[in-house]
């Protein structure tokens, strides 16, 4: 068994040991494992993420922990970044990266706090807890939350952080633990469990690193609630985390803020009237087009003359889409019966609409597809209504004429 030093001190930062065993890196594990009989180093478990670090020896550089974990024997694994394995029997100084050891340390023990005062104000116990790269977050047995339970909940629990309460940790029998009562059953059948009890607030049976005081925690900043079956999870940060995202948050409203030249209080009611105006502004669009197309149709109507008890438009636009010329063959066969629309248009995707009123004799469905495969394209449609694309906006007037030749043939 690895002696674990971190039980008994969270602020250990540097340890003398021994290594007892190496396994050396293979193809599936570039990594060399190496085994210590006395460790530091916290591997990932229950939630928490493993500490980073060095290895030092006399005869050998620093070696870089890059990851820690639990061996299925219970052992402390260290996986060190370095070309040639270290030796057995080489004696080490460990040393844990203190920055993130610290914000490990502040994570986890807001957690402690975060847990226990959702208990106590709403009765709402977290089954689980998990600990990202930038945010942390737990799940709670609970039908359902309200934004003013988060915000009683991050209160309280900033409370006790700045009432810097002392977070102290026993070994106990499990007996003697049943009789204290704990926040959570632990989920073991070890004999002595090592307890993290925060002065008047929370006891809990727990393997991690924590601080010595709340007030280390520094702040608890609670983010997004999402439902997760069957529960709900509850993101969060500590300590230097939550000004780091504060500050993060901060910029980003200002950015959005100076969009408006307004005070980033402002902005969601900013965003709400230019999605308002947008919305107008494209009705009123939508309207104007209507309006343009029906005179336009008017127009073309006028200039061209019928044949055959027919009247074949055809035309094509460089600076019109898709959407107008097929309003635009809409409006045509309304106004006149005997109208038959080939449109292209030239703008975004080049395209064709074809219509006529319904009755008439042609296949305009066919035809356009007859059209467009001749020119590199796809489409189809109805008899009377079909659409098209082509391969591009050269090929517009050739396929038309060509439509234009079958339709008065
Ligand atoms: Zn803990």
């Amino acid at each position: 068994m690895t002696d674990r030093l971190y039980y008994h001190d969270s602020f250990l930062y540097e340890f003398e040991g021994e290594i007892t065993e190496v396994v050396p890196a293979a193809e599936i594990n570039a990594r060399h494992g190496v085994y210590l009989d006395r460790t530091a180093f916290y591997p990932t478990s229950g939630g928490q993420i493993h500490d980073t670090g060095w290895l030092s020896s006399s005869s050998q550089e620093k070696l870089r922990v890059a990851e820690v974990s639990e061996a299925e024997d219970g052992r402390v694994v260290h996986y060190i970044e370095a070309d040639k394995a270290p030796e057995r029997g080489t004696r080490i100084l460990g040393i844990i990266d203190p920055a993130r050891r610290r914000d490990h340390m502040q994570q986890h023990s807001g957690q402690h706090v975060l847990s226990a005062a959702f208990i106590r104000l709403f009765n709402m116990p977290t089954v689980s807890f998990h600990m990202g790269d930038e945010a942390c977050s737990i799940d709670l047995e609970t039908p359902g939350i309200q934004p003013r339970q988060v915000e009683e909940v991050e209160l309280l629990a900033n409370q006790i952080v700045q009432e810097n309460r002392t977070v102290e940790v026993h070994f106990v029998t499990q007996q003697t633990a049943q009789d204290l009562g704990l926040r959570k059953p632990p989920r073991t059948d070890k004999d002595e469990l090592r307890l993290i009890d925060i002065e008047n607030f929370d006891l809990s049976a727990c393997g991690g690193t924590h601080v010595a005081n709340t007030g280390q925690i520094g702040s608890i900043l609670l983010r997004k609630v999402e439902k997760v079956r069957p529960g709900w999870r509850v993101e969060f940060v500590c300590g230097q985390r939550a000004v780091k995202t504060a500050r993060r948050d901060y910029l980003t409203l200002t950015e959005a803020a100076g969009l408006f030249s307004g005070h980033i209080w402002d902005v969601p009611q900013q965003v709400k009237k230019s999605l308002e105006d947008v919305k107008a502004a494209s009705k009123a669009g939508e309207h104007l087009l209507a309006e343009l197309a029906e005179l336009e149709a008017a127009r073309l109507l006028a200039e061209t003359s019928s044949a055959n008890q027919r009247k074949v438009v055809v035309r094509s636009y460089t600076d019109r889409d898709l959407t107008f010329i097929r309003l635009l063959a809409q409006k045509m066969i309304r106004q006149d019966a005997s109208a038959v629309a080939l449109l292209g248009s030239g703008l975004g995707q080049a395209s064709l609409v074809f219509a006529q009123t319904k009755g008439s004799p042609i296949d305009l469905g066919a035809l356009l597809k007859e059209i467009v495969s001749a020119n590199g394209g796809k489409g189809g449609g109805s008899r009377d209504m079909a659409q098209g694309g082509l391969a591009s906006k050269e090929l517009i007037e050739k396929a038309l004429a060509q439509a234009a030749a079958k339709v008065n043939s």
